[in-house]
C-alpha cells in the first residue's frame, strides 16, 4: 500500500515525521511519502525511522504555489518527489515562502486579536521549532483559546480566504515552481488538482500548460475530490501523458483524512524513482 501525500509536524501535520511511519506500519502502508508544505526539515528523522518501522520513504514536499490565469491567481499545491533538497533555486523560493508565511501569520493574528483573545505568542506556542507556518496553527491558538472546537470550524469561518482576518502570502508561480523541481532533480505532481472547497481550481487547460513545461502526474484520487473529479483527472492525465496517484494527504489529527485512504499503483512509484534523482529509502535494502 503506497501512500505518496503525508505532513509532519515540520508543516502543519500533528504527528512527528518519525511518528507519521509509526503510524503508516499501524495502518499498513507499505510506502509513505512526506510532502510537508514547503519544507524538507521532516526528512532526516524520517529517513532515521525507515528501518526500526519497516516503512519506505518518498523524500518530498508540497510547494504552496500559484498559477497565472486569464481568471487571476489561482492557488496550486504542487508535490515533488525525490528531488535534491540543496538546489539553490528551489531553496531560495521556498525560503522565501515561508518567510513571508510568518509574516502573513503575523497579520492575521493581528486581525483576529481586535475580536477574539489571541495573541502571536499563542500562534507560536502551537509551532514546532522550525516548522512552515500556517492557517492551521492559527486554528490551533483559537482552539486553544475556547473559541472554535476544531480546525474544522476555523477553516469553516473565520480562517476562510473570503473572511476579513485574511491574508495571502507569497508563493512562486506554479510553471516555474515546475522547472525548479525538474532543475532539481524531483518528480512534479500536482496535488489535489479539483479540489474546489479550498477555492477556485485550475482549468483543463491550463493543466496541459503546466504539462508542456514538464509537470509529470496528477493526484486523480483524494478526499476532496468527487467521482467525477478522479475520472476527468483519469482522463485528461491519459490524454497528456501524465501519471496518476491516489493518496491520502495526512495531517495526524489536524485533519479527518486517514493512512491509505487512497494510494497510488506500484508500477507509477517505479516510474516516480526512475525519475527522480533520490531513491526510495526501502527498510529492506538497507
Ligand atoms: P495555508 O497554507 O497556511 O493557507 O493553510 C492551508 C492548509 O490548511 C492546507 O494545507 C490544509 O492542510 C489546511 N486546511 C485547509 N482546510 C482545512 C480544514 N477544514 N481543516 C483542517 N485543516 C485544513
Ligand atoms: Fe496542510
Ligand atoms: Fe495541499
Ligand atoms: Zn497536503
Amino acid at each position: 500500500m503506497i501512500d505518496l501525500h503525508t505532513h509532519s509536524r515540520a508543516s502543519d501535520g500533528t504527528d512527528t515525521p518519525r511518528g507519521v511511519l509509526e503510524a503508516a506500519a499501524s495502518a499498513g502502508v507499505t510506502v509513505v511519502a512526506l510532502t510537508d508544505h514547503d519544507s524538507t526539515a521532516g526528512w532526516d528523522e524520517a529517513a532515521a525511522a525507515v528501518a526500526d518501522t519497516g516503512v519506505a520513504l518518498v523524500r518530498g514536499i508540497e510547494i504552496s504555489t500559484r498559477a497565472r490565469t486569464p481568471e487571476g491567481g489561482i492557488s496550486v499545491h504542487l508535490l515533488g518527489y525525490l528531488h535534491d533538497r540543496e538546489h539553490p533555486a528551489l531553496l531560495a523560493e521556498l525560503q522565501r515562502t515561508r518567510d513571508d508565511r510568518v509574516q502573513r501569520a503575523r497579520r492575521m493574528t493581528e486581525r483576529l486579536a481586535d475580536d477574539y483573545p489571541v495573541t502571536w505568542e499563542d500562534v507560536v506556542a502551537q509551532t514546532h521549532g522550525g516548522a512552515t507556518v500556517g492557517r492551521p496553527h492559527l486554528a490551533d491558538a483559537l482552539v486553544a483559546a475556547g473559541v472554535v472546537a476544531h480546525r474544522d470550524e476555523a477553516f469553516a469561518t473565520m480562517l476562510h480566504p473570503g473572511a476579513p482576518y485574511y491574508v495571502p502570502h507569497y508563493a512562486p508561480d506554479t510553471a516555474d515552481a515546475v522547472r525548479a523541481v525538474l532543475a532539481a532533480g524531483g518528480v512534479p505532481v500536482m496535488a489535489h488538482p479539483r479540489a474546489g472547497r479550498r477555492g477556485r481550481v485550475v482549468t483543463e487547460e491550463t493543466i496541459a500548460e503546466l504539462a508542456e513545461v514538464g509537470l509529470a502526474g496528477l493526484e486523480a484520487d483524494h478526499r476532496d475530490h468527487s467521482a467525477d473529479d478522479r475520472d476527468r483527472m483519469r482522463g485528461l492525465a491519459r490524454e497528456l501523458g501524465l501519471l496518476v496517484t491516489g493518496a491520502s494527504d495526512y495531517h495526524g489529527v489536524g485533519k479527518q483524512n486517514r493512512l491509505g485512504e487512497h494510494t497510488t499503483d506500484p508500477d507509477v512509484l517505479a516510474e516516480i524513482e526512475e525519475r527522480g534523482t533520490l531513491e526510495v529509502l526501502r527498510p529492506w535494502t538497507r
